[in-house]
């Protein structure tokens, strides 16, 4: 299929070849095969809306690649805010030297990911750049918010349950594991968590906060939390699940994976008088299968975890960059 050459980010010929043979064949829905200059959509009631842009490197790694990374990434942080996600629009760069069937590879993955995920591809736009065969890819996306759901980060209060849908650290450990070139198991946790939200609304949890444990790890998205609901969190060390493969990886390199970034894990904040049903209904998904109680709200402000040790250890926020380009 060759490599991608300036001339195809051109308005001629060759742009039109790739749009037809690539994103044309991948993309196909209602709204896209218009071809207008915008997308014309019926949308009623609230909306979440958000963006996000997609540089990770390798654009390929086990467990996932930057096609399915770029629509479980906008769609999770839609439905982390109540949401039911709807349509999304990518915009690529791409470098000149890139390998086009790398590209087809890329586009399918995420083609199957939106249609898994229930969302349309509704626009998009492509540039060239010079530079060494690299891509990155900027996803938007908007979902729609069902009457009655209120879910913030503000809403937390002393005696709720938090619960964390699975393992700690899977995709940085991943990633970097690829980039060092160390030989091992670990796949990235990169995965849409709809079937998680759907069970918790469908069953009438009382949903208080959720937020996906992406770049900063829990330790940071607590910190938020805590702040914004002006209380305390409480976390216990050995309750919180790692991967043991993981563990042992970041134990040599001195990472902890509460600061370590995942693609495919959440934290829903529920009453305590639900806390047991959302757990199983977590755990009942294949996402949320080693979902785990790691935690409490409590009165005061900050974050702290009791430790395997039994002392107590303030949990800051992440300062500077863990790792850069891991998502
Ligand atoms: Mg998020």
């Amino acid at each position: 299929m060759g490599k991608i050459i300036m001339a195809h980010g051109a308005g001629g010929k060759t742009g039109a070849e790739l749009m037809s043979n690539i994103f044309g064949k991948h993309f196909k829905n209602d709204v896209l095969d218009k071809m207008e200059d915008a997308a014309v959509l019926k949308i009623n009631g609230r909306i979440a809306f958000s963006t996000d842009s997609f540089v990770v490197t390798p654009v390929e790694f086990k467990g996932g690649d930057i096609g399915k990374l770029c629509i479980c990434g906008t769609v999770n942080d839609i439905l982390m805010m109540g949401a039911v996600p709807k349509y999304i629009t990518c915009g690529f760069i791409l470098e000149e030297g890139l390998d086009i069937e790398l590209l087809d590879r890329l586009v399918s993955s995420m083609a199957k990911t939106a249609e898994a995920a229930g969302v349309k591809i509704v626009a998009g736009d492509t540039k060239v750049v010079e530079g060494s065969g690299g891509l990155y890819i900027n996803t938007s996306g908007i979902g729609v918010i069902p009457e009655g759901r209120n879910v913030s980060a503000a809403n937390c209060k002393s005696g709720d349950v938090i619960i964390l849908s699975g393992t700690l650290g899977d995709h940085h450990a991943c990633i970097l594991s690829a980039r060092m070139e160390i030989e091992n198991n670990i796949k990235s946790d990169c995965a849409v968590l709809a079937d998680i939200t759907n069970g918790l609304f469908s069953a009438g949890i009382n949903v208080k906060t959720m937020r996906d444990v992406t770049r900063g790890g829990l330790g940071t998205i607590l910190n938020e939390i805590a702040e914004q609901s002006a209380c305390r969190i409480e976390l216990t060390e050995t309750d919180i699940p790692v991967n043991d493969e993981v563990r042992g990886f970041a134990d040599i390199l001195g990472l902890d994976p509460l600061y370590m970034g995942n693609e495919g894990k959440m934290i829903a904040v529920v009453p305590e008088k639900d806390a047991e049903r959302a757990l199983e209904i977590m755990r009942a998904t294949e996402v949320g299968r080693n979902a785990a109680v790691i935690g409490r709200v409590a009165e005061g402000s900050g974050t702290v975890m009791i430790t395997r040790l039994g002392g107590t250890r303030i949990v800051d926020v992440l300062y500077g960059e863990g790792l850069p380009r891991i998502c």
